[in-house]
């Protein structure tokens, strides 16, 4: 898959924030599984935007970038989950969930399961985080979840069940 090639590139030097620093190109292998085995997403701009879901805000690729590599279809679904970097962080939050309910579908399903991916590295790796900050993470991806207007049952009832779990092990 090209898409996982490029995003590996783009995000080698990066790691997430369990104690493991697990490479990021797990998490977003992580998207795309979840989307893939409990979604049943099949659509490969979907998918291939899921594996870029994090270059455009994390790393020096461009918009222009995705979208001369990638084409329309997934450099607008990567607009779509990407944060204005130029917002302070409480802006930047409080914009995504305002943005949640605007999202297209695609995009809808993409939030999801990044939103569980995070959680649950919670459970499985968890950064170094006072339990306030856990539950809050937890707080306000609910509120964007709960704005997305294009639902998936199988990946609803996972982000429940992984809110859940890492509600009780906070
Ligand atoms: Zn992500």
């Amino acid at each position: 898959m090209v898409a996982a090639d490029f995003a590996a590139r783009a995000h080698r030097d990066h790691r997430r924030k369990g104690a493991h620093k697990a490479p990021y190109v797990n998490h977003l292998i992580d998207v795309c599984r979840i989307l893939t085995v409990t979604g049943s997403v099949s659509d490969p701009a979907i998918l291939c935007a899921a594996m870029l879901h994090d270059v455009v805000e994390d790393t020096a690729v461009t918009s222009e970038g995705v979208r001369a590599e990638f084409g329309d279809a997934v450099a607008d679904l990567v607009a779509e989950v990407t944060d204005d970097k130029s917002l302070p962080k409480a802006a930047r939050k409080r914009a995504q969930v305002a943005h949640a309910a605007h999202l297209s579908p695609g995009a809808c399903l993409i939030k999801i399961a990044d939103k569980i991916s995070n959680i649950r590295d919670f459970l499985i790796d968890p950064p170094p985080w006072e339990t306030t900050r856990y539950l809050g993470y937890i707080d306000w991806s609910v509120q964007v979840v709960s704005k997305l207007s294009h639902r998936n049952s199988a990946l609803d009832q996972l982000f429940d069940d992984i809110c859940l779990r890492a509600r009780a092990a906070a």
